[in-house]
């Protein structure tokens, strides 16, 4: 039999292991799973003396210190709690720099003395561990020979157990600092930028007149998109077992042309793998909520109800966890690479975002009385002035390596950061800024050139798939992240540039007030003045065409095409500034980050140059030359010249590559990384073209690797 269709019958032999689908019944109330593995605040009151419960709450709810002195109570409940599940060992659950997320068990269990063990956990072990932390990236800021680090508990965000059929691991979530107190994560930054965003917020609130509210939260709710391929194919690819990607494969001839995938019936086998996804997250307590089949073949989307930033990532980090966990159950494995296969659509995750107060008001929501009004004019406002004064930082923030292959590609929104308002929400802040009456649609607004104020549209139905910024009714939902970043670091972003400018505002607003005028009259003001110098953030048209990047150039916004060009924005100063007056980064924790971002970015290409030239030279090339010889030994001319020509041409790319990437430059840093984009990058390329062509011509029981036309299709 043909390679190709032997692997392909034997990946479609998949049958569902373990339960029949459908056994479960989740109506019954023993069934019925979601958040049985959280340590909830449900099984804190049921577990803790009342006062330690209450203070743990208003830790949570309003970001109050918590008494160490209770946190044997808490580690003692947490402890019991979890041996009750079947726990043996605990971590601390953090988020490093790597991205990912990193753990180091340790058994609840000490020997008594005696032949036996007890089970022990104290309040010290809870709050505080110092994992043996030398080899992550600190960018710097602690030398390997004190490489103290240390985890400290977020009381903010709940502990869970992650099963595992031999027993389960309490994780603890947890920020992690050198031992100077420096950030070397992405939790501290996201913590200490939502309590800058409340502060700037509450002001605010204070000055709309607004007493009761506390604290105000950010809002997240991640749409990730990922790809579910067969595993026989994954492993059989070193590329996409080393590198997350395919470095090589010929365009197949069907893509998503048709399409026929998006939105359509999920196959059986993939609809057992999400139902399963989704009850592991349920038990975790990530409220899963949407399920559907993205454009490109394979492709798939997966999204939660929206939940507090903090926990919001955090389940966002063990989502992409479980999906990939459980989808080896069902034979398949979860690519959450930004652009596994060139040519075909690759996969983001939209950041949808918003900001609510602790009672849960919504201050994105446009509402329908003017009160509730003037209060989303003026926070939508400053979220609009904050994008257009930061938009290269923002674009900063989403930059990786897998990000250049997809943005500004044809699916994905351009490198140029932009808003969508929808037309109405344009209309009214673009009358605003011309002090003119809205032209209204009929019963749809009142005029404005009067200090009555519209009725805002609530949910305006148009929508922009090309924007990487759009307003969608309640929220803004930032569409650029890549599907395999963590969404903390875009949200501290966000959050930071947004707590500045509302600050900015209130200060205008407090100085009108103070000045006699009208808090109509004081927004409308402060709103018109900002929009008229922040609207060519603005852009209702289509993102992907060649007419905006001539547009967007003319309005002086930012086109920062590939990660080289957009790092720079994380050290310039007027991101120094905001972060150090935000009490987010220090200056040397924002330059970590912005050594950390630009070594990685090196050594992936490095390690895709050193994984293309291998597959190019061992197993593409031995089939390229064997093809040649059965070509040869046909004695069909034509053939033997077209082959040999490939074959010389491969032999020389590879050469090219080989030597690109053993000599670099004797540079370090973002000089080093634009290397690797500017010259390694391009010789890979190169290996691949000659590489995809003989894809094409090579007898198929020859060609060494899975093809697109079956990783892509086999469901
Ligand atoms: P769509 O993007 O197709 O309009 P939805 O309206 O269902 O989809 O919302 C998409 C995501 O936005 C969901 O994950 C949802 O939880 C999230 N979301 C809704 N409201 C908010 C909010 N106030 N803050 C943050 N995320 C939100
Ligand atoms: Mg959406």
């Amino acid at each position: 039999m043909p390679r190709t269709r032997i692997h392909n019958v034997s990946a479609a032999q998949w049958s569902a292991n373990g339960d029949a689908l459908g056994t479960r019944d989740l109506t019954e109330l023993t069934n019925e799973s979601f958040g049985a593995n959280v340590f909830s605040a449900a099984e804190q009151r049921k577990r803790l003396p009342k006062h330690v419960y209450s203070q743990l709450r208003a830790t949570v709810a309003r970001g109050e210190e918590l008494d160490t002195s209770l946190a044997d109570m808490v580690a003692q409940a947490m402890k019991d709690w979890a041996l009750e599940k079947g726990a043996t060992h605990y971590t601390h659950w953090f988020q490093p720099l790597t991205g990912l997320t990193a753990e180091k068990h340790d058994s609840f269990y000490m020997p008594a003395g005696d032949g036996t063990a007890i089970a022990d956990f104290s309040g010290k072990e809870l709050i505080q561990g110092e994992p043996d932390a030398s080899s992550f990236p600190t960018g710097g800021i602690r030398a390997t020979f004190e490489a103290r680090g240390y985890t400290a508990w977020d009381p903010t965000s709940p502990a869970f157990l992650l099963e595992n059929p031999n027993g389960a691991l309490l994780c603890i979530p947890t920020a992690f600092a050198s031992w100077t107190g420096e950030a070397l994560d992405h939790k501290i930054p996201l913590l200490r930028s939502m309590d800058a965003l409340s502060s700037a917020a509450i002001r605010a609130l204070r000055l709309l007149g607004e007493q009761a509210p506390q604290r105000v939260f950010t809002t997240v709710g991640p749409e990730q998109e990922y790809f579910l391929i067969d595993e026989q194919y994954y492993f059989e690819r070193p590329d996409l077992v080393t590198c997350g990607r395919t470095l090589f494969g010929a365009k197949p001839p069907k893509g998503h042309e048709l399409d026929d995938h998006y939105f359509g019936s999920i196959p059986e086998r993939i609809l057992a793998y999400m139902l399963e996804t989704e009850l592991e997250l349920g038990k975790l307590g990530v409220p899963v909520k949407t399920r559907h089949n993205e454009v490109a073949p394979n492709q798939y989307e997966i999204a939660p109800v929206f939940e507090g930033t903090n926990i919001g990532c955090d389940h966002q980090m063990l989502t992409m966890q479980v999906m990939q966990n459980v989808a080896r159950k069902y034979g398949l494995v979860c690519l959450l690479h930004e652009k596994p296969f060139a040519g075909v659509n690759g996969s983001g995750k939209h950041n949808n975002w918003s900001m609510s107060t602790d009672a849960g008001e919504n201050l994105l929501e446009p509402g329908d009385t003017p009160h509730e009004n003037l209060s989303f004019l003026f926070f939508a406002g400053a979220v609009i002035e904050a994008v257009d004064s930061y938009q290269e930082l923002l674009r900063a923030s989403i930059a990786s390596p897998g990000q250049d292959f997809r943005l500004g590609a044809n699916e994905a929104p351009p490198a140029i950061i932009s808003i969508f308002l929808g037309e109405e929400l344009e209309r009214i802040f673009g009358a605003i800024a011309e002090g003119k009456t809205s032209p209204s649609k009929p019963g749809s607004f009142l005029g404005l050139g009067t200090p009555v104020l519209p009725q805002l549209p609530l949910h305006s139905g148009d929508r922009n798939r090309t924007s990487p910024f759009a307003f969608t009714g309640n929220k803004f939902e930032f569409r650029a992240l890549g599907s395999s970043m963590s969404p903390a670091w875009p949200n501290t972003v966000l959050n930071t540039i947004v707590a500045e400018t509302i600050d900015r505002l209130s200060g205008e607003l407090e100085a009108q007030l103070k000045g006699g005028a009208t808090l109509e009259r004081a927004i409308l003001a402060i709103v018109k003045d900002s929009y008229a110098k922040h609207s060519r953030i603005v852009f209702a048209g289509d993102g992907y065409s060649e007419e905006w990047h001539a547009e967007a150039a003319r309005r002086g916004l930012a086109n920062l095409r590939s990660t080289t060009e957009a790092l720079p924005w994380l050290v310039e100063d007027a991101t120094v500034k905001l972060f150090e007056k935000h009490k987010v980064l220090s200056k040397r924790e924002l330059e970590a980050r912005y050594e950390v971002a630009s070594e990685q970015y090196t050594t992936t290409v490095n390690i895709e140059a050193e994984t293309a030239a291998s597959i190019a030279r061992t197993l593409v090339l031995p089939a390229a030359l064997r093809h040649l010889a059965l070509v040869k030994e046909a004695g069909v001319e034509r053939l033997v010249a077209e082959t040999q020509e490939l074959v010389e041409s491969l032999v020389a790319a590879i050469g090219e590559l080989e030597r690109a990437n053993s000599s670099h430059p004797h540079v370090e840093g973002l000089e080093h990384a634009k290397y690797m984009r500017d010259t390694v990058l391009p010789a890979m390329g190169a290996v691949r073209e000659v590489a995809d062509k003989l894809e094409r011509i090579i007898a198929d029981d020859l060609w060494p690797l899975p093809k697109y036309s079956e990783m892509l299709f086999i469901k």
